[in-house]
This record gives C-alpha cells, structure tokens and sequence, in this order.
C-alpha cells in the first residue's frame, strides 16, 4: 500500500491526526499531536522505525514536551482507512500491545509505544524453541506428519515455530 495522502482522524481519540515527514524513510507518519499522541503506520511503514538504528527524530520532536490526552488503550479502535475494527496484537517482545487492521495493515500506537517497541529486548528464539516443543511435541508431530522428521535446515518443527512466531511479530 502507498503512502496515504489524506488526514486521517485519530482512531483513539478522534482528532485530526499531522502528516509528519520522515526524512530518512521518505514517507509521512501519521501523529495524533493535538490529541492523544499515537501514531499511525501505514501498511508495513513501522517496519521501517522499530529498530533503534533507525532514525525516528522527526516523530519524537512532534511529540516532545506535550500533554496528551488520556485514552483508554484497551478500547477497541476502528481503522479509519477502511472502517473495520482493529486486532489487537503483542508487538514482537515488548510486550506492547499494539491495534493492527487486518485488511490495509496498519498499525497504531498509542503514545510512547513506539520507543517501548524499540528498547525491548530482541527475543531469543532458541531458547523459545526449546520451551515450544517441550510443550506441544504431540501437538507438532500431529500438524506436521511425517514431515516432521524430515532432515531439513531449520527442520521443519523450527520452521514451523518460526512462520508461527513470526505471524506475531510486528513484522
Ligand atoms: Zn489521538
Ligand atoms: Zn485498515
């Protein structure tokens, strides 16, 4: 999906959500400045910015030193792309609870959320792994069949651990 040009309203608070302009990713991000601080990512767009290597500048100084407006983060928000209800999904390992739409794929977070998403830590997969067949061995033999077996780099109970986190994960 391209770049959005039309203001959006805020789907926690309502508010006319700014186009910031991000220089280093080329796109403009939608942010809620007068109303309740969250911010708005087009399909795929927060890929760009939940890394901490990745410049986020533009949005932090639209943000910096301002009150925002309390909103109830556990409300369900309405996608005001395509009018539907938004998911809410775990942002990776952060534990951040993000609202994802499930047609247009965006994504909105609520104040500060952002920076949470960034500093959490990087999960490690193998221990997760570890944890993950101990617990549905029984289950992974049944979904896989006698592919699960199969030699294979990652074997295909990784592999199959990896599609499923990953269908988790932000991206
Ligand atoms: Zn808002
Ligand atoms: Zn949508």
């Amino acid at each position: 999906m391209t770049d959005n040009k039309n203001t959006i309203c805020c789907p926690a608070c309502g508010c006319e959500m700014k186009k910031i302009y991000n220089s280093e990713a080329k796109i403009n991000i939608d942010i809620c400045t007068e109303g309740c601080g969250g911010i708005f990512f087009d399909n795929r767009e927060l890929n760009k910015f939940d890394e901490t290597h990745e410049s986020i500048d533009e949005i932090l100084e639209s943000v910096k030193d301002r009150e925002f407006r309390k909103v109830d983060e556990s409300e369900t928000r309405i996608c005001p792309i395509c009018n539907v209800p938004m998911v809410k999904m775990g942002a990776g390992v952060s534990g951040v609870e993000i609202d994802v739409c499930n047609i247009c794929g965006a994504k909105f977070l609520d104040n500060k959320e952002l920076q949470e998403i960034r500093s959490g830590e990087k999960v490690d997969l193998t221990k997760a792994y570890a944890v993950f067949e101990a617990l549905y061995e029984e289950n992974l033999q049944n979904v896989l069949g006698d592919n699960a077996n199969k030699p294979a780099s990652p074997s295909p109970r990784r592999q199959f651990f990896e599609d499923m986190v990953c269908s988790f994960l932000v991206k």
